[in-house]
């Protein structure tokens, strides 16, 4: 059965959230929707993948809903049809954890709003173009000459731009983001700290990757998108921006440790997976590689990581960890000597 995968975001008043979150579990669940989504009182964020032949049942159950009503969705570009497991509706107290005091600047003067088009003829003419994604997103693609933050916070990226570009307030900017609703925040906050000249992607990269298929338009953008999903990434062009974090080699597969208490993002080529089993590191790998019993009791007490959201972002230091490693499991035969208390 072929899926489609798709994402919407809208800033709008909702009341009674736990009874709508409720309503729509119900509604959603019956159209096979799978993904997860946050709701709060300033709006709803939504990552979806439901079967292609409920859309347009979907678009009405979407639509019959005053907040929803006509609401834009995005949908990616490459799909395998696994994009989520699970539907997962979540109540929050904001839709995107922003670290931002929202009384203290106007959310209703973004920046403004520029198709894939418009945002391709801007940075030709040399507008300076803002990632406002962390640094485990740009890491594999990322608009041509942007600036890319090193922080892995929105908070700590939107710091840094202000930083870094506070010489230049009445320069054309251009921001980016995900799916655009990053940069609604960040160009109003740009904005009220004195930015005259802000524009944002409309849709973000994902709708940017459909524009530019759809009407032949160049890529600007090179490489991958990083998503919040199952899928990790999709593809945008052939482009390899990135470096294999453990040998240094050209490679853009990003992928998460395969031992469950480390769970680190990272850059990871094909031989690399295959020699370190899908973990980031051989006291990772040592783990992961035991009987599952084991697995299990030596996890006791340690906590699991589930979310996907942090990064090795110091390569240097983890080949040189690798090699430290490598010599002492040589030395020792383990790099968890605890272990011999478990296995039997
Ligand atoms: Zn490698
Ligand atoms: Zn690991």
């Amino acid at each position: 059965m072929s899926r489609t995968t798709l994402s919407f975001y809208r800033y709008v008043r909702l009341k009674e959230v736990e009874t709508l979150r409720h309503e729509l579990y119900t509604e959603w669940d019956a159209l096979g929707v799978l993904g997860r989504i946050y709701l709060s009182q300033e709006g709803v964020n939504a990552q979806v993948s439901l079967p292609t032949k409920n859309l347009d049942r979907f678009r009405s159950a979407l639509d019959s809903r005053e907040a929803f009503n006509n609401v834009p969705w995005k949908i990616a570009v490459e799909d395998d049809g696994k994009s989520f497991l699970k539907l997962a509706i979540k109540v929050k107290k904001k839709i995107v954890a922003d670290g931002l005091a929202d009384d203290a600047f106007d959310m209703t003067n973004v920046g403004e709003h520029l198709d894939a088009a418009a945002f391709n003829r801007k940075m030709e003419e040399g507008a300076l173009v803002i990632d406002m994604r962390n640094n485990y997103e740009s890491a594999i693609g990322y608009f041509e000459g942007a600036y890319l933050p090193k922080a892995d916070t929105f908070r700590g990226a939107i710091d840094e731009v202000l930083g870094e570009l506070k010489d230049k307030k009445q320069e054309p900017i251009l921001l980016y983001c995900t799916g655009g609703i990053r940069c609604e925040k960040a160009s109003a906050y740009l904005k009220h700290h004195g930015f005259s000249n802000v524009g944002q992607l409309h849709g973000g990269i994902i709708d940017y990757a459909r524009q530019i298929k759809a009407q032949g338009l160049e890529s600007h953008y090179k490489g991958q998108n990083f998503v919040f999903d199952e899928r990790l990434a999709e593809r945008i062009t052939d482009d390899v921006v990135s470096t294999c974090m453990q040998c240094g080699t050209s490679s853009d597969r990003i992928s998460n440790c395969h031992e469950v208490t480390c769970n680190m993002l990272l850059v990871q080529c094909e031989a690399c997976a295959t020699k370190y089993a899908e973990c980031c590191s051989p006291s990772c790998r040592e783990i992961h590689l035991l009987p599952e019993e084991v697995q299990r009791s030596w996890r006791k007490g340690r906590s699991t990581r589930s979310t996907k959201t942090k990064a090795i972002n110091d390569p240097e230091g983890l080949r040189k960890r690798i090699r430290e490693e490598e010599e002492l499991l040589t030395l020792n035969g383990t790099l968890h000597p605890e272990l011999t208390t478990l296995i039997p």
